[in-house]
């Protein structure tokens, strides 16, 4: 009956998986994989045995389940759309937390109650060296995965700035060999080698007192580890790490199931460490960053020479709204470009409804998205399923830059890195590498933000400047109920 339960969760991840891989069955995916979820948690609390017996803490269990699922569906159903990717980095860092205290409390199981003999402790239960390389193994990428997160969260809210200095990713390397040293050294030599005659190939049967003092000192420097490798990434390279960090969570809790023989709990790890790794070589290829530099935590730090103030004041040219209502009203092909300040501005139905209006009116539309537009992996994707957009309209972005060429009108509805030409030109941006949508191809290009602020990179764009650029400012959403209104009137 476990077993049938476990194969029932594990098949509803599965399918969830795929259902959120298209916006109009995402939202039935959650539903289904978390249906597994919940069946996978009772078949566990009461049908799973531990040499013969059932759990018994039950108290303890339901108290932690409703103290989880109360703050959990409080903070889900009060999160405003805009924060939802540092609630995301929040509950992955939540994740993690638990991989590493699962290993701590592995660790103190094979330890506690073992008899001290000659100062050293004698295991309870022979343990094999995979066991211990494991348990470690999910504390440390745990470890990680909490400290980074919070840090990512700190930094997807403003709270956190990126903190960089000289010579930070030979750091970042000496900490990562000297956890892969602790790692390889600790598994290796766990057996007391003073025990003649216990055949300590095989088992471990026994640990020094200062086994334990290595373990909780490679908590600490994985943790240490987990911040400053998130630290210094900035511009535009947060999607990344973000990604990766969501996959460091699925591998320890697979570490995890792997411990406790859990299969379900093994094949969900699993399946978020290969989608989260997925997602990362996804971003990485969308960014033109490579791997290497992202475990380093040296790209993307300010590199200080165009992360400056923009200049305010003259050199870009405004537009007012009726004109766009003309140029947007009268062109055959008009792309939409949203970003950020769309999902602020909660201004995506009101899109919607211009996007309607203008193919009514005969003008071919689409939208042209940018992958990490937006704060979180597909937020805009997202963004513009919830406002019931057409699938079809949502343009990736080879296409969008193929197509941008016969674009009459380009709308850029509060984006600003995923458009900035310093991207190709300017070598000391730290934004340098990552394609862009190629906007200044198009005939005209009319740019929607509140001010001339820069965008999460903290960098000047230049495409503002551009004579073919127009800068309407106002809210998005205020701007385009007024753009409808005008177009209606035309
Ligand atoms: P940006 O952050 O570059 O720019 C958003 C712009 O929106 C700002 O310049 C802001 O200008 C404007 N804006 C804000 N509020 C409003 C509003 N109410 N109405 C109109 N405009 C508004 O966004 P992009 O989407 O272009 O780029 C995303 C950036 O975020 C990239 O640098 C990306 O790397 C990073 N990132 C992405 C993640 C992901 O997974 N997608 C994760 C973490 C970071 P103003 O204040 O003047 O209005």
């Amino acid at each position: 009956m476990l077993i049938l339960s476990y194969l029932i969760g594990s098949i509803s991840f599965i399918m969830g998986l795929k259902m959120l891989s298209n916006p109009k069955s995402a939202k039935q995916g959650n539903l289904v994989a978390a249906a597994g979820m919940t069946i996978a948690i009772f078949a566990t609390i009461f049908l799973y045995r531990d040499n013969g017996q059932q759990l018994h803490n039950y108290g303890w269990i339901f108290a932690a389940l409703i103290v989880g699922c109360v703050l959990g569906t409080g903070i889900a159903k009060k999160v405003k759309m805009t924060a939802m990717p540092e609630m995301v980095s929040l509950f992955n860092g939540m994740g993690g937390a638990c991989a590493m205290l699962i290993s701590v409390m592995e660790f103190r199981h094979i330890t506690e109650g073992s008899h001290v003999l000659d100062g050293a402790y004698l295991l309870n239960e022979h343990v094999s060296h995979l066991h211990i390389f494991i348990i470690i193994i999910a504390m440390v990428i745990g470890a990680v995965s909490f400290s980074g997160s919070l840090i990512a969260y700190g930094k997807l809210n403003g709270t956190v700035k990126d903190f960089t200095f000289k010579g930070q990713s030979y750091i970042n390397l000496a900490l990562l060999a000297a956890m892969a040293a602790y790692i390889v050294v600790y598994t290796l030599n766990t057996p007391g080698n003073a025990y003649d005659g216990i055949n300590i190939n095989m088992a471990v049967e026994i640990l020094q007192p200062n086994h334990l003092y290595f373990f909780y000192g490679l908590i600490a420097l994985a943790l240490f580890y987990g911040v400053m490798f998130v630290l210094p990434i900035g511009g535009a390279d947060m999607p990344v790490v973000i990604s990766l960090l969501n996959s460091f969570t699925g591998v320890a809790a697979a570490c995890g199931g792997f411990l406790y023989g859990n299969h379900v709990m093994l094949t969900g790890g699993i399946l978020v460490g290969a989608a989260g790794t997925l997602l990362t070589v996804l971003m990485c290829r969308a960014m033109n960053r490579s791997l290497k530099n992202v475990l380093l935590g040296s790209f993307g730090a300010s590199s200080g020479g165009s992360a400056t103030a923009q200049t305010e004041g003259s050199g870009y040219k405004e537009i007012n709204i009726t004109d766009v209502a003309a140029l947007v009203g009268y062109a055959s092909k008009v792309m939409i470009v949203p970003g950020y300040g769309l999902a602020v501005a909660q201004a995506q139905h009101i899109c919607h409804e211009l996007e309607e209006l203008l193919v009514e009116k005969g003008v071919d539309v689409s939208y042209a998205i940018h992958p990490v537009a937006g704060r979180m992996p597909g937020h805009m994707n997202v963004l513009l399923a919830e406002a019931g957009v057409d699938y079809d309209k949502l343009m990736e972005m080879d296409d969008a830059n193929e197509q941008l060429k016969r674009t009459d009108v380009v709308l850029i509805l509060g984006a600003n890195d995923v458009v900035n030409p310093a991207a190709k030109t300017d070598a000391s941006s730290p934004i340098y590498g990552m394609p862009i949508l190629e906007v200044e191809q198009a005939k005209v290009v009319i740019v929607n933000k509140r001010s001339m602020k820069p965008g999460y990179a903290g960098i000047e764009n230049m495409l503002f400047f551009q004579p073919k650029t127009s800068m309407l400012f106002g809210d998005a959403k205020g701007v385009l109920q007024n753009l409808v209104k005008e177009i209606e009137a035309l």
